[in-house]
């Protein structure tokens, strides 16, 4: 799938419409650095999908100005055309205050709705000035998305969690407009959805979308099970559509994947071949086996339970005392908030612990690396290590699991990966994991290094293939198609009659 045809496919269907997209976190930064100005793109998946597209199609992306040189860059309406040195579309940017950040952003996004859709009820804070400032800062980019929508018909993105009340308020103000939202966070089943404080109306806010995507059925199934239950409206299985005050939204699954070329190809480069020798030396592997994690410091990637998972293996394995070293890469993420302060201080104290319990002369058991590692250097521990391991506790999708298979370009790592993540369902052929169960889990560490090396190959292969086929312009593909696809029947009386066409 190239990026061009998800741009034919939006000139076919879409011609006369402006393509809008609103997300909290925006592609482009601008910062200072030592050799002065400079405008970086912020690499998450779905900029990396998206990026490409507005520069074929063109439009607008508006998006919180996090940066503290965002200010200066941008017009009177605050526009700034990006990327800086060939200029394709726009990006609008929404300025919030620190109050508006400390409550919409850390407070109802992050400790409430993210532990909320993970299941860690313990975790969860409301208070009613989270939920105040959320739907003001909804409504503020509501109205940025009705200024720049001009009254034109457009296909409008609006991404994720952060915005969930925007569909609604966008059908409330402006007619005919298609809207797509992807909720990039699993969603809870019934009982944990209960707990919500607004639920109501937060599942309102997310009806007013045409096309409400998910990673996972799973996901898309409770979430169709709570409308059903919380809702006067009606909702069909089959079709995987809500009818909810004479407005039909269709929910659908929709993977979210990496670029494949970019993670395979950069695994190849001579870079990575050379910084593989100098790290390979640095930690003497010549007999020894690499385990890595790559996570953000985040209380879902099940980061203390592995841990203590490894502890046991050397236990149950004493044989790979000395022969196995575990790489843990924490991204620092969201330190602002105190839980994930205090997470910071448990992984590593275990570290501390086990190291001390375990280690040997000239040999270390475990290394904890704290700090934001780019790319390039991802992919060269992507292929040095022999087994990766994705522990999330629950997790929307985990693209460091798709990256760390796309980087096997010699099949010799394999992938211990958690059941409770979204990418669990597809990546079949990893060795599955429960987080919760230290002992199974230390045996599934086992099993996965001593599987053949036959084995192990003919199972990264069959996900490299899988990957390379259902990679992130595909699903940038499938989900415009899907939305191509609602254009043509129009919603009928009878709603038992199929509006999807076939
Ligand atoms: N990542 C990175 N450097 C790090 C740690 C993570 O660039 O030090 C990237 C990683 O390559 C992946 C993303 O951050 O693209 C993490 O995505 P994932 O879906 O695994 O988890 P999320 O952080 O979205 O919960």
């Amino acid at each position: 799938m190239n990026k061009r045809e998800i741009a034919n496919l939006l000139e076919n269907y879409f011609p006369d419409n402006k393509l809008i997209l609103l997300s909290n976190r925006q592609p482009y930064v601008h910062k200072a650095t030592p050799r002065g100005f400079v405008c970086e793109m912020q690499a998450g998946g779905v900029a990396i999908a998206l990026d490409p597209v507005m520069k074929m199609v063109g439009g607008t992306w508006i998006a919180w100005g996090s940066g503290n040189l965002d200010r200066k860059f941008v017009d009177q309406k605050d526009r700034v055309k990006v990327p800086p040195q060939d200029p394709k579309y726009t990006l609008r940017r929404v300025w919030l205050t620190e109050e508006e950040v400390e409550n919409y952003y850390l407070g109802f996004s992050n400790r409430s709705l993210w532990p909320w859709a993970h299941n860690l009820c313990g975790e969860v804070v409301f208070r009613r000035k989270f939920w105040n400032f959320y739907k003001k800062v909804n409504q503020h980019f509501t109205q940025v998305a009705l200024d720049e929508i001009e009254n034109k018909k457009s296909v409008i993105w609006v991404n994720d969690y952060q915005l969930a009340l925007v569909p609604q308020q966008l059908r409330e103000k402006s007619k005919g407009q298609m809207i797509i939202f992807f909720w990039h966070i699993p969603w809870p089943n019934y009982d944990v959805f209960c707990i919500l404080p607004n639920r109501k109306e937060f599942l309102e806010g997310l009806l007013g979308s045409d096309l409400l995507g998910f990673h996972t059925s799973n996901f898309c199934q409770n979430f169709l099970t709570c409308v059903e239950k919380e809702l006067e409206a009606e909702v069909d299985f089959e079709s995987s559509t809500v009818r909810f005050k004479d407005h039909i939204t269709k929910v659908e699954a929709f993977p979210i994947s990496i670029d494949f070329e970019y993670f395979s190809s950069l695994a190849g480069s001579k870079e990575t071949r050379a910084m593989l020798v100098k790290l390979r030396n640095r930690f003497k592997l010549d007999n020894t086996i690499l385990g890595l994690s790559v996570d953000r410091l985040d209380y879902t990637k099940g980061i203390p339970e592995k841990l203590k998972a490894l502890e046991l293996f050397f236990e149950r394995y004493p044989r790979y005392q000395g022969k196995f070293i575990f790489v843990q890469i924490a991204a620092p993420s969201r330190t602002k908030i105190k839980a994930y302060r205090e997470l910071r201080e448990e992984v590593i104290k275990l570290v501390n612990q086990i190291n001390q319990k375990y280690e040997k002369k000239n040999w270390q058991p475990l290394v904890f690396i704290n700090r934001l590692v780019d790319h390039k250097t991802l992919s060269v521990y992507y292929r040095l290590a022999d087994l990766a391991i994705i522990s999330s506790v629950r997790d929307g999708m985990n693209l460091v699991a798709k990256e760390f298979i796309a980087s096997q370009i010699d099949q010799k790592g394999i992938l211990c990966l958690s059941e409770f993540a979204g990418a669990y369902e597809e990546m079949e052929h990893s060795i599955p994991l429960n987080p919760y169960y230290t002992e199974g889990f230390a045996d599934a560490i086992n099993r996965a290094i001593e599987l053949p090396l036959e084995r192990k190959k003919e199972r990264i292969k069959k996900m490299r293939n899988y990957i390379k086929e259902y990679d992130i312009y595909k699903w940038t593909y499938d989900i415009f198609r899907s939305l191509s696809q609602m254009l043509i029947p129009k919603p009928k009386k009878d709603f038992d009659e199929a509006f999807i066409p076939k």
